[in-house]
């Protein structure tokens, strides 16, 4: 049973379902409508819970993919936008504005002194970010060529849009020419597995074949996500981020993590998810949690890469706003207040070893992975040709739906489950949770 809540959603009396499927139909895009088979119209949402236009109450897994940090509506982060928000709605970056100096510098004390990690440019998407930190690369290193992962995804708009490399992802459109793709260190789906201890090393091999192969030796940047959201909760095979961060800099290029999912304390062992692997980026991204929800995203860097920026004139209209800032600020207190991080881990880690469990009593689940509350479960039909079981894994997902938890599907074939709820999940959630899985999986 889903575990006591004690809030009961006012009546809803906005347009109906049928209405809104309708208005949806004609007016909005198509391409997620059929995200579930009967889709649910979300009204409310508190804490770690979502309710529908009749008052059912869900529990919220992906957290608006993987955006809603330390819950729905939280009442530090809402009081601390409607005060701004009776305040100053707007000002940009043009005037000094103290909530955005507060922010930036609480946003960079989150880095490891050591990093120089600590100069920052806000703009509202996590692609932008990236578009920016591609640019960023080139500007300072003078170089053009530019590697990222073939699993990653970064965005969808310019060079984000070239960075992601999922075929399901793209459109017959130019390309920016100078982004390649290297081999994707998958442990599980890739030609080197977790069970050979060198696996890292020949993956970092493929990089520098690619750049000597088709670069003219020298890039400008490389990028990837600490855990690969998207592309299935794919963590990198041991050891290759390090080398890859070692041939890249040989070459002249500079390092990019992607913390748009990974970062706020999402993987419960670290505040930021490139620290799990012992590296120092050169530029950080991020995005989604940072705001819970507010349309902000940033830059960090050190510095020295920053006066690129001061070049020429780079600018953005809503970058900074100070609403957004006051919320992101009052996420950082939330997460250090409320110990937001260690319950991602000790959660996290109920649901993996939970998760685990499953997999010794379904030969359908071939792979359990991830840190933290940033956790993938992948399905196949056979252990040997990882046979993706994409019908089985969309059946999970509306069965699971159906008993009222919500999960992500990602992947390249959708066959894996994406489990990232607001940080604020309980271990009684954790139970019904693991519950609604087993019994999901029996059903197949
Ligand atoms: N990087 C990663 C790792 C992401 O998951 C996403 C969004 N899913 C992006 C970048 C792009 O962010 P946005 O959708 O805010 O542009």
């Amino acid at each position: 049973e889903m575990p006591k809540f004690d809030y009961k959603p006012p009546k809803y009396t906005g347009p109906s379902f049928e209405e809104t499927m309708q208005t949806r139909k004609e007016y909005l895009t198509p391409a997620l409508l059929t995200y579930y088979k009967n889709p649910i119209m979300i009204v409310d949402g508190k804490q770690q819970y979502l309710f529908d236009h009749e008052g059912n109450r869900y529990l919220d897994m992906f957290a608006g993919i993987v955006t809603v940090s330390v819950g729905h509506c939280h009442p530090t982060v809402t009081k601390a936008a409607i005060d701004q928000m009776n305040r100053l709605q707007h000002t940009t970056t043009i005037y000094l504005h103290p909530v955005i100096g507060e922010f930036g510098k609480k946003l960079a004390e989150t880095f490891p002194k050591e990093s120089n990690l600590k100069v920052v440019y806000f703009v509202n998407s996590g692609s932008e970010a990236n578009d920016l930190a591609v640019m960023m690369a080139r500007a300072y290193t003078g170089n053009f060529d530019f590697i990222s992962l073939r699993n990653g995804y970064h965005g969808a708009s310019g060079n984000s849009a070239s960075l992601t490399a999922l075929h399901t992802w793209k459109y017959p459109v130019p390309s920016d020419f100078g982004i390649k793709h290297t081999l994707n260190p998958d442990p599980y789906r890739g030609p080197f597995k977790s069970s050979d201890p060198e696996a890292g090393k020949k993956y970092a091999w493929h990089l520098k074949n690619l750049i000597e192969h088709s670069s003219p030796g020298a890039v400008a940047g490389f990028i990837a996500e600490s855990i690969q959201g998207i592309g299935g909760t794919v963590e990198l095979a041991d050891g290759f981020l390090k080398e890859a961060y070692d041939i890249i800099r040989a070459h002249g290029g500079l390092c990019i993590a992607d913390e748009v999912q990974t970062g706020f304390g999402r993987t419960g062992t670290n505040f930021w998810g490139f620290q799990n692997y012992g590296v120092t980026p050169d530029i950080v991204t991020m995005a989604k949690g940072i705001g819970n929800g507010a349309p902000l995203a940033a830059v960090v860097t050190t510095p020295e890469i920053a006066k690129t920026l001061s070049k020429r004139i780079h600018f953005n209209t809503y970058g900074g706003n100070p609403v957004s800032c006051a919320m992101g600020s009052a996420v950082l207190d939330v997460i250090r207040d409320e110990k937001i991080q260690q319950n991602a881990h000790d959660v996290g880690s109920i649901i993996k070893d939970g998760l685990n469990d499953l997999k010794k009593k379904y030969k359908v689940i071939g792979d359990v992975r991830g840190h933290g509350l940033m956790l993938g479960v992948e399905l196949v039909r056979d252990h040997e040709t990882l046979e993706p079981a994409n019908t089985e894994t969309a059946h999970v997902f509306e069965k699971a739906k159906e008993m009222g938890v919500l999960v992500g599907k990602g992947g390249l074939y959708g066959n894996c489950l994406r489990i990232k709820p607001p940080m604020c999940v309980t271990k009684e959630d954790a139970k019904f949770f693991l519950d609604v899985m087993d019994r999901s999986l029996a059903s197949l």
